[in-house]
């Protein structure tokens, strides 16, 4: 508690317990309801934050919008300078940010030293973008004429956020909207609100170094109330939400009824198919770091696995060892693996996923129990569980935030498990672990899995930045991070020129007056 104490001063969080900032000013300190955090590790209370009320969101709208009229004219290339001093800014932080994480979030601190790192590299990534925000020159059918297009800023980007990734996914959308040319309104998960109040202390000190305005980077901190204002809110024209399918859904269509621009980064279902030429030692390994890793708690960990009849018990066997020693415990013991759910409920839906799959035919072959005893007094650390089961029970259809490994049984061709891996509503990340080059390409090809993320011998967890990063069906069809997924940030705009002195129309249009 000391320790996490002294990293929260680092932090600068405990002098305030704010409802929302506007860049450079807190706000919201009495008169609000107040949330109590406290960490999925060991039930210690952190801090509290004030809950925003809707007045509190809309002052920062017009915070906001009053700062992007100042940082739309600031040259892209100057606004990466202000994102790699929030990059350097986290890398003298990364240690204590990454502590924060793992001990608000429950990921054990390799993972949440990782996250950070996330965050540091967006930052170079979005630096090196802010000299690249281009768009494609054309050849015009007029003499003399020229025609271009340009991506200009959008204006307020609303970025909502899930709890297991509490800074990352922030910060690839807020960095790359910042070089864009917009401002960002981010709202955090109301479980995860603490690591928010960090990095806004460390990006305040930023924009006050440069002197710059208020409300170029602010936080709202509240529940789906505040969510659901900024899904509706006209003056946010693109909104960004990372969280459940069930959540995106209500967003997509509150954005959608006003014409608003939505990034979907919703639930996924995702699969490892191991074939019979798999190296099985490297698909074990990725298995098991998808399957249990951040305890089932990302929307990329390893759900099911498609193995191949004549390799299914070999590889069932040796997944059955490796689950009985895994070390649980507090997430920023060195020696943990597996940390804790981050709340009773997300106790009580692996308990009852495992029951009802088990109702379906599910053979339940390993963990299940619910931790007690000393350090798992909190009552959220389970023993990850695999179950053999079949693809079309309703259970294995659905994303149980949880670490349940479904384990699928196919024979024949690859075809079979592609067919299996696709039959389900989710398409977020996939992978095949084979040496056979036939079987890996059919994988990638256009008949091949029909995910967002298609990896060969790689497990389904663990994306790069620099890949466009997203997922198709339930998951919501949007495209975060790498490559060129900075477009969505901007608006774009064509323009004709015409350097002749003559007013030829397209398509030869005769219209003589
Ligand atoms: P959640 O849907 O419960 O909450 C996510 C965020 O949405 C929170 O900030 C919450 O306050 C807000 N919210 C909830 N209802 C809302 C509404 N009606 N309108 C507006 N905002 C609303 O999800 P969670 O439990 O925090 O996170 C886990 C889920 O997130 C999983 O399904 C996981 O797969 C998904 N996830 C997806 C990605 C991705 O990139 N595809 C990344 C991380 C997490």
């Amino acid at each position: 508690v000391k320790e996490v104490s002294d990293v929260l001063h680092q932090l600068g969080i405990k002098e305030v317990n704010p409802a929302y900032s506007t860049g450079l000013a807190w706000g919201g300190h009495e008169g609000r309801t107040t949330r109590t955090i406290n960490s999925p590790a060991d039930g210690n209370t952190i801090a509290s934050v004030n809950m925003a009320t809707a007045e509190d969101y809309d002052h920062v709208i017009k915070t906001a919008q009053e700062a992007f009229k100042v940082w739309r004219k600031v040259p892209a290339p100057k606004r990466g300078e202000i994102v790699r001093q929030i990059g350097e800014k986290l890398r003298q932080h990364k240690e204590d940010l990454g502590k924060l994480v793992s001990y608000e979030m429950g990921k054990i601190l390799q993972e949440g030293l990782g996250e950070v790192q996330e965050m540091i590299d967006i930052c170079d990534f979005a630096v090196g973008l802010s000299r690249q925000l281009h768009g494609y020159t054309m050849h015009s059918e007029r003499p003399q004429h020229r025609m271009y297009e340009q991506y200009h800023p959008l204006g307020v980007v609303g970025v909502i956020s899930a709890f297991n990734f509490p800074v990352a996914v922030w910060s690839w959308n807020a960095m790359l909207a910042a070089v864009c040319g917009d401002v960002v309104v981010w709202k955090p998960s109301e479980k995860t609100p603490l690591t928010a109040v960090a990095c806004q202390h460390i990006l305040r000190e930023v924009l006050a170094e440069n002197e710059l305005p208020e409300g170029i980077f602010n936080l709202v901190i509240g529940d789906a109330e505040i969510g659901s204002l900024m899904s509706h809110d006209t003056r946010v024209p693109l909104v960004s939400a990372t969280g459940s399918t069930r959540m995106g859904k209500k967003v997509g269509e509150a954005v959608g009824a006003r014409l608003g621009k939505s990034l979907l980064e919703l639930g996924g279902n995702n699969a490892i198919i191991v074939t019979e030429h798999a190296d099985l030692e490297m698909a074990l390994r990725a298995i098991v770091f998808g399957a249990v890793g951040t305890c089932g708690q990302r929307c990329t960990s390893t759900r099911r696995i498609i193995v191949n009849e004549n390799v299914y018990d070999q590889l069932k066997e040796r997944l059955q060892k490796v689950y009985a020693n895994l070390p649980i415990g507090h997430p920023l013991d060195s020696t943990t693996l597996v940390g804790p759910l981050i709340d009773k409920p997300a106790v009580d839906a692996f308990t009852a996923a495992l029951e009802k799959v088990q109702q379906e035919g599910g053979k339940l072959l390993i963990g299940g129990e619910i931790l007690n005893g000393e350090g798992y007094e909190t009552g959220t650390y389970v023993k990850p569980a695999i179950v053999e089961a079949e693809n079309h029970y309703e259970m294995v259809q659905e994303e149980t935030f949880a670490p349940i490994l479904y384990l699928i049984k196919y024979s024949g061709d690859v075809e079979n498990a592609i067919e299996l891996q696709n039959g389900v509503k989710q398409g977020l990340s996939s992978s095949i672990f084979s040496t056979n080059l036939l079987e890996t390409e059919a994988f990638l090809s256009h008949w091949g899995s029909d995910c967002g993320i298609a990896n060969v011998n790689i497990g389904t967890s663990g994306a790069e930045i620099g890949g466009a990063f997203g997922g198709e069906k339930d998951t919501g069809g949007g495209r975060e991070s790498g490559s060129d997924a900075w477009r969505i940030y901007m608006r774009r705009q064509t323009n004709t020129i015409n350097y002749s002195r003559e007013m030829p129309l397209a398509q030869g249009i005769k219209f003589d007056i």
